[in-house]
């Protein structure tokens, strides 16, 4: 059985940007239903003993909503931090090469979530092909996992995760959102895609968040 990832923080640090009703709601329930439906759809199916990756790369339908909201939501959460934290050199140098400075990453990066259309998520991604950095939107439950891209930073732009605390402003959400971005787990994460690829999506999956190792 796959387990709730635990919280990596108190959900009462982090003020003004999200309450800790929103914990309870998004990750105590949104959160943990994905995490209960996933369990129950691999029942009896060939996935039954599948680590997430696999079952993310290799079902579709009502199971890879689930799955893929399983990660999108472990990695989102891992990506906001109460505490201020600095980008490493590296990671540094890719956003400047990339997009000319923080300032115009952020610039483009809010923009994308802002007018992404409906429910869905802004991602960070490392092309493994080019390793050049891309800002990518997807849908629902979509995850640039399948299109052999690696995750750095995504944000949840469903309104479930600012509704409570900002209501319908997905703007104010994500200046606060910016202002929490965990840099240290963003550089991490950069400096693993470099160096092992799509690998380092496995490793996330199976050796960093350890509740998702947990198989029956
Ligand atoms: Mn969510």
């Amino acid at each position: 059985m796959f387990e709730l990832r635990k919280l990596p923080y108190d959900k009462n640090s982090m003020g003004d940007f999200l309450s800790p009703t929103t914990f309870e709601y998004h990750y105590g329930k949104h959160h943990q239903t994905y995490v209960n439906n996933l369990n129950n759809l691999i029942k009896g199916t060939e996935f039954e003993n599948a680590d997430l990756y696999e079952i993310i790369t290799k079902s579709n339908g009502g199971l890879f909503n689930n799955a893929a909201q399983v990660y999108n939501h472990d990695f989102y959460w891992d990506c906001i931090t109460p505490k201020a934290t600095n980008r490493s050199a590296d990671l540094d140098s890719a956003i400047n090469a990339e997009f000319g400075s923080l300032d115009a990453f952020k610039e483009k990066f809010l923009s994308l979530a802002t007018t992404l259309f409906g429910s869905g998520w802004c991602w960070l991604v490392l092309d493994p092909a080019n390793k050049k950095l891309e800002i990518i939107q997807t849908s629902n439950a979509a995850t640039p996992i399948t299109q052999n891209k690696v995750p750095l930073l995504v944000v949840d732009v469903w309104e479930h995760a600012y509704y409570v605390d900002h209501k319908n402003a997905r703007p104010a959400y994500l200046e606060k959102f910016f202002n929490h971005i965990n840099w240290e787990f963003v550089s991490e994460a950069y400096s693993y895609a470099i160096k092992e690829g799509i690998n380092s999506i496995k490793h996330y999956i199976n050796v960093y968040v350890p509740e998702m190792n947990k198989r029956a």
